[in-house]
């Protein structure tokens, strides 16, 4: 992509909001390639958190004094914030968690200890990230369901057919990953859910990797559950959302008893509160939902559109510029792809070259990223993975060339 037809935003302007893309590593300002991680946080999002710390920390729902009101206020709000970035009326449907990964063990511990037993199948894919396997094995291993593994291409896709045979096979649930952390694959989870839907197998979506790169709508989608972590949105780490279809969460027993998820509590038995609180026990991270709620108004501002016309350059040009040196070998090359780039030079170790990454300043991860089925189906032991948000440039990326082109001739 010619960079004069890139939006009209200033690019200083915008990372002048992250202070942390001034942070100085060694003797040089940090090339952050390591978004897939987690992302850095704008200042709106720093100053909403501090303001809530310095002006209206309280406890949410149970006070009735100013403070607390105030506080349940921006708590509340902020869930119809992310309701509305979902595309949710319903704020009932939208439950708070720790992350991605409290998400998907809640659905496999509530849902599955009410739906799973032996014959059942939970079909995953070769590319999930460990979330999304561990929890499931767990379940299974109590209730004696199987998981079903759907194979992945070569070029780091979907086997569909394989994923038509394993629906044919007979499906309690499907749990798969919307953009893969490690290829940068975007899944076709439309036609995944039409096709799932059609024999009445419920869909969850792990949509980690997604929500930062482009607008997701889970009612249009028509997934059952969805779930996605704060921090790789621009917001506070230890937060995140599970999405879940009213009916669906109706029907789920509470997974954790505690403060705030009860309506009457008697020794004889407890009754459970209404949607979404039954799965929210406990005081929660009241300062991570204000904090996301900051970021998604953040993103807002920036626009998906201009998101995805950067990111989409610096795809392009990190492919183009690792291309040009010799010995790269590209890992996930699928159609569809966010701003990811895994690859491995020549017989170096991953961890060698974001070693030599890192002397200069170039921050990249190395391993196997949470995906180690899917480095034994590759074959390969990690990867060196580039991730780019929409704040990184092509200096950044000319950065993370020039050192790996210094890896590649100091390592061979
Ligand atoms: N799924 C995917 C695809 C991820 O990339 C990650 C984080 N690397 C997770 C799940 C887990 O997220 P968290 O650690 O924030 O719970």
């Amino acid at each position: 992509m010619d960079p004069a037809t890139l939006p009209r935003i200033d690019p200083d302007t915008l990372r002048a909001d992250f202070p942390a893309l001034s942070t100085h590593v060694y003797d040089t300002t940090v090339a952050y390639l390591d978004n897939a991680a987690t992302a850095q946080k704008p200042r709106a999002v720093i100053d909403r958190i501090s303001r809530y710390y310095e002006s209206e920390n309280a406890n949410v729902h149970r006070g009735v004094h100013a403070m607390s009101q105030v506080a349940t206020n921006a708590y509340e709000g902020a869930r119809a914030g992310i309701g509305a970035f979902l595309g949710v009326d319903d704020v009932g449907e939208i439950v708070f968690t720790r992350g991605t990964t409290e998400a998907i063990n809640l659905v496999a511990s509530s849902w599955g200890r009410l739906h799973l037993h032996p014959g059942a199948n939970v079909v995953v894919t070769e590319m999930e990230h460990h979330s999304n396997i561990v929890p499931w094995q767990l379940i299974c291993q109590e209730t004696g369901a199987s998981l079903r593994v759907v194979r992945v291409t070569d070029e780091g896709e979907i086997d569909y057919e394989d994923y038509e045979r394993a629906l044919a096979e007979g499906a309690a649930l499907v749990s798969i990953v919307h953009v893969s952390n490690t290829l940068g694959t975007i899944n076709p989870v439309e036609r995944m859910i039409d096709d799932a839907h059609g024999l009445g197998v419920p869909v969850l979506v792990d949509g980690a990797q997604a929500v930062p790169h482009g607008p997701v709508d889970v009612k249009a989608l028509g997934c059952d559950f969805y779930c996605f972590s704060s921090h790789k949105l621009f917001g506070p780490t230890g937060f995140g959302v599970l999405y879940g279809r009213r009916e669906l969460l109706e029907s789920m027993p509470p997974w954790q008893g505690g403060g705030d998820m009860i309506e009457e509590v008697d020794f004889d038995g407890t009754t459970y509160n209404h949607l979404p609180h039954k799965f929210e026990a406990g005081t929660p991270h009241i300062a991570g939902a204000i904090g996301l709620a900051a970021a998604i108004a953040y993103v807002r501002g920036v626009g998906f559109d201009t998101i995805q016309q950067v990111e989409a350059d610096l795809l392009a040009y990190t492919v183009e510029r690792l291309g040009d040196i010799g010995g790269i070998r590209f890992v996930g090359t699928a159609r569809r792809k966010t701003s990811v780039v895994s690859f491995l030079v020549g017989e170096t170790h991953p961890y060698d070259v974001g070693s030599i990454l890192d002397r200069l300043g170039v921050a990249v991860r190395t391993g196997h990223h949470c995906t180690q089925p899917l480095m034994k189906r590759l074959g390969i032991p990690g990867t060196v993975r580039a991730s780019m948000s929409f704040y990184n440039t092509r200096g950044d990326i000319d950065r993370l060339a020039e050192g790996v082109e210094r890896a590649a001739a100091m390592l061979s």
